[in-house]
């Protein structure tokens, strides 16, 4: 026997029984004899191998064990390397800065008119109401109310995560980054007005499901790292980038050349940014 076979058992191969053997077809089940080929590693029956002369891929060497469970099994087990992220707290921190010294400012001043001496606990009140109000504004229901989005993506070695859920890179097939331009044309001065659409993200699942997220900015210098991260995740799923945004079409025609991942690249209809949106 010029190859390896292994018998499946129930404990250690839940991710190998129930596939199906290429050849004939049959469900493969525990305690079968198994084969693996060491190119493609696809797995066979052992009678399906020999069938084959005990060949695949115009070679004859199989593997010496049985490949790990995806990577969901591996990933309970240890700690993920975040890889990229793209959260709203990291994009839109203004109101939860500023209202504390808003209001800081403003008991200092009914404090001062007083002229009570009272200007420390003036203030002091003012502050606290201020962290108060700055965080209520980050809790969601504020969120709600005033329209921002509250989507957060964050890139992880072995899966996605989108609004907390976890989408392993071997269920992903296609990922999609789209960012469209609007440009406006001013006849009368025959000026050019450009701004971002938001740009979203396409998710094509393997088992045939699609979800669309928009990205909670526009700003292109915050997009970047995740877009680096798209392009690293590449070596596990296809990604397509389709960019109006002159500036990120360079940058992802750069991925292209530097990456050997599956990624495509969407040719622009129009090229157009806005130096001071970036
Ligand atoms: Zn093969």
């Amino acid at each position: 026997m010029s190859y390896h076979s292994h018998t499946l058992n129930s404990v250690s191969h839940t991710h190998i029984i129930g596939r199906t053997d290429p050849i004939t077809g049959d469900t493969i089940k525990e305690n079968d004899s198994i084969v693996f080929c060491l190119v493609c590693q696809s797995c066979f029956l052992e009678e399906s191998w020999n069938y084959m002369n005990n060949r695949h891929c115009e070679q004859i060497q199989t593997l010496n064990f049985v490949p790990l469970p995806p990577p969901q099994l591996i990933a309970k087990k240890k700690e993920q390397k975040l890889i990229a992220e793209l959260k709203d707290s990291m994009i839109n921190p203004l109101p939860a800065l500023i209202l504390p010294f808003v209001f800081g400012f403003i008991s200092y001043y009914i404090a001062e008119s007083d002229k009570s001496g009272a200007v420390l606990i003036g203030t002091t009140i003012g502050l606290c109401l201020g962290v108060f109000i700055g965080w209520l504004s980050k809790t969601q229901v504020i969120k709600e109310f005033t329209g921002h989005k509250s989507t957060s993506f964050s890139i992880y070695e072995s899966y996605m995560e989108i609004e907390n859920v976890k989408f392993y890179w071997n269920e992903i097939e296609q990922i999609n980054f789209k960012r469209t331009m609007l440009v406006e044309f001013d006849d009368r001065y025959g000026t050019k007005k450009a701004s971002s659409h938001y740009p979203s993200l396409e998710i094509y699942l393997n088992n045939g499901e699609f979800l669309e997220r928009e990205l909670p900015t526009t700003n292109y210098p915050k997009i970047k790292p995740f877009l680096f991260g798209l392009a690293w995740a590449s070596q596990f799923t296809s990604i397509f980038f389709y960019t109006e945004h002159e500036k990120e079409y360079g940058l992802v025609q750069s991925f292209d050349r530097n990456y050997k991942g599956t990624i495509k690249i969407g040719v622009p209809t129009q090229l157009a940014y806005n130096p001071e949106e970036n």
